[in-house]
């Protein structure tokens, strides 16, 4: 009873602050999850019970919902296993792996029975989607409650999901139980399970999962009985009675957009807390690959919350579990599974990368499938700089650079605005996820200064925490912040594969100053930072707006002269400076090197390594 009633305050609190917070016109779905699983740990099968309820807050009558029964993915012949085996260069964890599948290490989730308030649906499966044809429409502003009966196998390890990976762990369950898709104002998100990656509605569960006494049970939310369970979540000094039938353990998370869990009977349970921030859990079977690196992770894990608390806002929930997973790393809200084994190093990047997801997409819940650069961007971004924080390592973002610039090298770019399953090949993906996505960041301090940003990026999260930003969501904050227009470089780096590259043209000289050329060679148009050298040693900062920005971004801490604005449709624009050629030791495009210009070796002039009127695009 005491649960019931705290769910209805919370929705209702919940809903007040929806509405005080809302964007003009925005809305989104809520789901409340009561699930109850038994899992038969020998056969590597469970049967569930879930009931839903589902809150209709869009504008439309609902006449089907749609949910993923992503385990189905692995089976001969889905099209995960298709896809694996004909893109030109396959993820090597799937490879031919799902077509090798036998019958008892397929995945499968079978629906036996699903009503709607009382009343049996009419579904039907396809592939890894349900589709149900709703008993009575739901109309605007309603709820329905569904009522599931389902069983389901888990598959032998390939992806993400599974039991018994190569690092032993007996169960990884993720993308386990039936989920209800998005629908929001772009329509049902009832993407099949290709390859990648997810979009989940907003809202609260509570799971008990009934197990073997002899597993250790690690996932989303917080257990609700500590104490009688056990295991490591127990207060220190409690004990705790042995059970010898099977245990339930019940988890509850609020407002969050997905519930994923482990269960291995070797697991070790380590705890840290966070000053002002989550209590962290670690769970990793110990031996001599994972003992030390683990303990020392855990110290490093506590610095990359602090520095993601104070850079890029407060994490909202009171706990967070590192989890070893067994396979590559993957976020979950309030926890993530890793792969365990392997260096220090590696061990901690993937964590840093996968806590930085609790910001950016546990919390800024943009739909990875769309948007995957919003997510895996963004992680890759603050988790460089966490880590960057820790070693002092100079630039945390060369990497995303470098990926960028060979990627474009290879001819295989395609524009980051596409579906995250639809790129030819997978590189092009990773490389517009992940490294385009921290380079769009990155760029973006570069065209509205390092305050603006880090202001801009926190006002971004405090406004569409829970919620669902899309890419003109997080551009218009960055807009509000900064004052200047940033529509056109949104549409440029993302909707096209327009390149940026200057260079410099011819240097004249004319009553005492120096005219100097600046070529724009690729078709992508920046504002232009450039420092000029001069032969005594003394630097001039010069900063040249190009119109679409509608401005000037402050001066970062170095004076500067704001020269006349590049209208951008000019191929060439001329700059004048203040001294004879004869003084200028050197003229530098982007010292700063956050411009992603794809040849750099013509971004600095060297007056001493040149002849001075040579046109060096020529
Ligand atoms: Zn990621």
């Amino acid at each position: 009873m005491m649960m019931q009633k705290s769910t209805l305050i919370t929705s209702f609190s919940f809903f007040i602050i929806s509405l005080a917070q809302a964007q003009s016109g925005y809305w989104q779905q809520r789901v409340e999850y009561t699930m109850h699983i038994k899992m038969n740990v020998m056969a590597h099968q469970f049967d569930g019970d879930q009931k839903l309820v589902y809150y209709n807050n869009s504008p439309d009558t609902l006449s089907k919902v749609y949910y993923h029964l992503y385990f189905n993915a692995f089976q001969p012949g889905s099209m995960m296993d298709v896809r694996s085996r004909t893109i030109s260069d396959p993820d090597r964890r799937i490879a031919d792996r799902i077509s090798k599948l036998n019958d008892n290490e397929i995945g499968y989730q079978h629906i036996t029975s699903l009503k709607q308030d009382g009343k049996e649906v009419v579904y039907k499966v396809n592939g890894t989607i349900l589709e149900v044809t709703l008993a009575k429409p739901l109309l605007p502003k309603a709820k329905s409650t569904f009522e599931m009966k389902f069983n389901a196998q888990v598959p032998l390890q390939v992806r993400r999901s599974g039991r018994d990976n190569r690092e032993g762990i007996a169960f990884s369950m993720t993308q386990w139980y039936p989920k209800i898709a998005e629908y929001d104002y772009q329509g049902w998100h009832a993407y099949q399970y290709v390859a990648r990656e997810f979009h989940g509605v907003w809202g609260d569960f509570n799971v008990s999962i009934t197990i073997d006494p002899t597993f250790m049970v690690a996932g989303t939310g917080i257990l609700q009985h500590p104490d009688k369970i056990g295991f490591g979540y127990e207060k220190p000094g409690t004990s705790v009675g042995k059970e010898t039938g099977d245990i339930t353990w019940n988890f509850m998370a609020k407002d969050v957009i997905d519930f994923a869990w482990t269960a291995d009977p070797d697991y070790t349970h380590d705890r840290a807390q966070v000053a002002n921030g989550p209590e962290l859990h670690f769970f990793y079977q110990k031996n001599e690959k994972t003992t030390e690196s683990w303990k020392k992770m855990e110290e490093i894990a506590v610095k990359v919350f602090q520095y993601l608390n104070t850079h890029f806002g407060k994490y909202p929930f009171d706990s967070y579990s590192i989890i070893q997973g067994g396979d590559g790393g993957m976020e979950y809200p309030m926890c993530t599974l890793i792969l365990g084994e392997g260096s220090l190093q590696g061990l901690s990047g993937t964590m840093a990368h996968e806590v930085a997801h609790s910001w950016f997409q546990m919390t800024l819940a943009s739909n990875e499938s769309l948007y995957a650069w919003m997510d895996e961007g963004a992680a890759d971004f603050a988790s460089s700089e966490a880590m960057a924080s820790l070693d002092d390592k100079r630039n945390p973002h060369a990497g995303s650079y470098g990926s960028y610039f060979s990627l474009v090298a290879s001819g295989l770019q395609e524009p980051a605005s596409q579906h995250s399953d639809h790129y030819s090949t997978n590189r092009a993906y990773s490389t517009a996820a992940y490294s385009m996505g921290a380079i769009f960041l990155e760029q973006l301090k570069y065209l509205i200064g390092e305050d603006n940003f880090y202001k801009g990026i926190r006002r971004y999260y405090n406004t569409w925490k829970m919620k669902h930003p899309n890419p003109n969501d997080l551009i218009r904050v960055m807009e509000k912040t900064s004052g200047l227009q940033l529509g056109w470089y949104l549409r440029y780096w993302i909707n096209t594969t327009k390149r940026i590259d200057y260079g410099f043209g011819q240097l004249t000289e004319k009553d005492g100053a120096s005219l100097l050329d600046i070529k724009r060679i690729g078709d992508f148009p920046m504002p232009i930072d450039l420092v000029v050298t001069y032969k005594d040693g003394s630097k001039e900062n010069y900063y040249i707006p190009m119109n679409e920005l509608a401005g000037s971004k402050p001066d970062e801490g170095n004076p500067r002269i704001i020269a006349e604005t590049w209208p951008w449709v000019y191929p060439t624009y001329t700059l004048k400076v203040n001294k004879n050629p004869s003084e200028i030791d050197s003229i530098e495009i982007d010292p700063s090197q956050r411009m992603a210009d794809i040849d750099r070796k013509n971004n600095k002039l060297i007056m001493a390594e040149r002849a001075p009127f040579k046109d060096q695009t020529k």
